[in-house]
């Protein structure tokens, strides 16, 4: 995923990529291509690139483990400037020192990284998600298994056990 940057007109140029997740190297949790947008701005002291970036994550639900899939957009800029100079104005995790010379810029770890640091940290099937059951592993909002019968009938036993003393009492 390169931009050939040599000889390019000063103004906003844009630009559009689909690459495997193979290609990028991404792990299979990214099962989809990953789409990018972008625009290269140049100036006389820059290029700077604005990317968006568009694919799929597939992830089991935190609660049932079932699989989901959500998609995953996320967006990042660069400053490519050929002055250190230059870079000591902008923000050091956006700035990128060009080597003189080089005339080609390659977007492929900026995009992995930005799709890495995107994956989501919290994932549920749906808010309401039941979950597995913790004592048979049974998936709950598939229905009720017997363990949770058993504690709910157990507290119930207990209440009238109260109740059933209170009245002792009261009598
Ligand atoms: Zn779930
Ligand atoms: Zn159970």
């Amino acid at each position: 995923m390169r931009i050939q940057v040599g000889g390019l007109s000063e103004g906003v140029h844009a630009y559009s990529f689909r690459i495997t997740p193979e290609e990028l190297g991404l792990p299979s949790e990214f099962p989809d291509g990953v789409d990018i947008k972008a625009t290269l701005e140049k100036t006389s002291r820059q290029l700077l690139l604005r990317a968006s970036v568009a694919t799929t994550v597939e992830v089991p639900c935190d609660r049932c483990v079932a699989l989901i899939r959500q998609s995953l957009e996320a967006r990042y800029q660069v400053h490519y400037v050929w002055e250190e100079s230059e870079a000591d104005r902008i923000e050091p995790s956006e700035v990128q020192v060009m080597p003189p010379g080089q005339t080609v810029i390659d977007l492929s770890d900026d995009v992995r990284q930005t799709v890495l640091l995107a994956f989501p940290l919290k994932n549920v099937c749906r808010e309401d998600c039941r979950g597995l059951c913790p004592r048979c592993g049974k998936n709950l909002n598939e229905g009720t298994c017997e363990c949770r019968e058993t504690l709910v009938d157990g507290r119930w036993d207990k209440l009238k056990e109260l109740q059933s003393n209170n009245s002792k009492q009261a009598g």
